[in-house]
């Protein structure tokens, strides 16, 4: 796939300015400052992008997250990868290519990428996938390759890449992660962070909470000796359990 060309015409103002508080280039920037109160994308870290039919939102790279406005925003033809709309001094994010990889192989219609630390952290607990199961959270996380949502006792699976000098030095890895794992609905990259995406935003954006809950649980659990994958009971294993039968 080759760059994207950017237009010297910056494209329509109506494109990003809209009074509509749903409109992607609005949901963004009111998103961006939620994640970056919940520390996912603090300094200029982290992305998001928002797909409506062939039109591809996304936030620019080098603004402050809780900054952004929706005149920064970048917006892309899906199928000619052309800019429709560029802000005057902003550069395309560094996720652009991953978002965009995304798309191609998941039918999805948001993208969130996190420099969360429980990501970070649990690509430094866990070797090529982060698993975690019996844990009431998961049944927030779509199954995607059939209809419905997980069940508390299933399984939630996760792969992990390795991270890279530049950001969109990922895709290649990404675009093969997301070949070999079509149920997921999320990708973490080692010492970096996590990518997620579902139907629409709002699903991205809970299904986002639900697994970063989840890692940071994840986290908590395997400092006190507690397997993420263990039945029921294996808590009792640690020894941090408090067992009124011992003496
Ligand atoms: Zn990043």
């Amino acid at each position: 796939m080759s760059a994207p060309v950017i237009r010297k015409a910056s494209g329509p103002d109506s494109l990003v300015i809209s009074d509509d508080c749903n409109h992607p280039a609005n949901v963004i920037c009111e998103l961006c400052r939620l994640f970056f109160d919940k520390d996912w994308v603090t300094g200029t870290g982290g992305g998001m992008s928002i797909r409506q039919d062939n039109l591809v939102y996304l936030a620019p790279s080098g603004v402050q997250k809780e900054r952004m406005k929706p005149e920064n925003m970048f917006v892309m033809d899906l199928n000619t990868r052309d800019y429709l709309k560029t802000p005057d001094t902003y550069k395309p994010s560094a996720c652009t290519p991953l978002f965009l990889s995304i798309y191609n192989a998941a039918d999805a219609g948001a993208c969130i990428h996190t420099h969360s630390q429980s990501a970070v952290m649990v690509s430094l607990l866990y070797d090529k996938e982060f698993r975690i199961s019996n844990i009431e959270q998961i049944k927030a996380v779509p199954r995607i390759t059939e209809a419905g949502y997980l069940d508390n006792t299933d399984e939630l699976v996760i792969p992990i890449i390795e991270n890279t000098l530049q950001e969109e030095d990922l895709t290649p890895y990404l675009a093969k992660t997301l070949m070999e794992y079509p149920a997921a609905s999320a990708v973490i990259v080692r010492r970096h962070g996590i990518f997620v995406w579902g139907a629409n935003i709002w699903k991205a954006k809970i299904i986002n909470e639900a697994i970063d809950y989840l890692l940071e649980l994840a986290v908590k659990m395997r400092s006190f000796g507690i397997n993420t994958t263990g039945p029921l009971g294996i808590e009792k294993e640690s020894p941090y359990h408090e067992c009124s039968h011992h003496h």
